[in-house]
């Protein structure tokens, strides 16, 4: 069940019977060389809708610009600073918890958002003493780990890795890229600091991911994993309340 495609009535209909809504959390931001920009909103937006769709719990618009701050020396990225991603936060919460909403289920797809909805939650707890936040960073929950390593092994890395490219090109197949033969991405080590050091550490944007093993048949694989679960943690979340 989107918001978008409610009407008011039925939101008030949704709020007599249950409370939580799921809010998609991603970014925009260079996934190497053969990544969509889009993949890390793509993957939660597409995983969010596919549980609300299942058990019948409302999907709020999605959070579609992150904090990718450390991206931005690629052309096309875009960032919110950490104090705007507070800031957006606070507000999606308090316009539904105006309405009576008070179970918000993060649905995450980027590493850069974690910390920073952490001290996003901080704020809303303040205001809302009611209100509960739960982030799921969908690539994070064990069955999706066991599948990658089974998929990907090492070539899954850390950025721009195979599973989350996959899942984009299962849900949007027409944008899968042709991969070209591509020189192996050692980890560095060395600190990173500023969006400048990641383009000289990592010139092709991806870290450790071996981007030719991205398949959308596995990607339909992961999907179905990752609906599974995040909708199993939402069950056993909104059953403790
Ligand atoms: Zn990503």
């Amino acid at each position: 069940m989107l918001l978008k495609f409610s009407t008011w009535s039925e939101i008030e209909t949704y709020l007599g019977k249950r409370q939580d809504v799921f809010i998609p959390i991603g970014a925009t931001e260079q996934h190497g060389p053969f990544g969509l920009i889009g993949t890390d909103a793509i993957c939660a937006e597409g995983i969010a809708t596919a549980v609300g769709e299942r058990d019948g719990v409302l999907v709020a618009p999605s959070i579609q610009v992150g904090m990718s701050l450390h991206h931005m020396k690629f052309p096309g990225s875009m960032s919110l600073t950490p104090q705007s991603l507070i800031g957006l936060t606070l507000e999606w919460v308090d316009s539904l918890a105006a309405h009576g909403f008070n179970q918000f289920h993060f649905v995450n797809g980027h590493g850069g958002n974690i910390a920073t909805l952490g001290a996003a939650f901080s704020e809303v707890y303040l205001k809302h003493p009611n209100v509960r936040c739960l982030t799921t960073s969908w690539y994070e929950l064990p069955p999706l780990q066991a599948a990658t390593a089974q998929y990907f092994g090492d070539g899954e890395g850390y950025h721009g890795t195979p599973s989350e490219l996959s899942v984009s090109f299962f849900l949007y197949p027409e944008q899968r890229r042709e991969t070209q033969p591509l020189d192996d991405s050692p980890l560095v080590d060395d600190q990173l600091y500023s969006a400048a050091d990641f383009r000289r550490c990592y010139p092709d944007g991806r870290i450790g991911a071996n981007q030719h093993l991205a398949d959308p048949k596995i990607g339909e694989k992961l999907f179905g994993i990752a609906v599974d679960a995040v909708l199993e943690r939402h069950r056993k979340w909104t059953e403790l309340k």
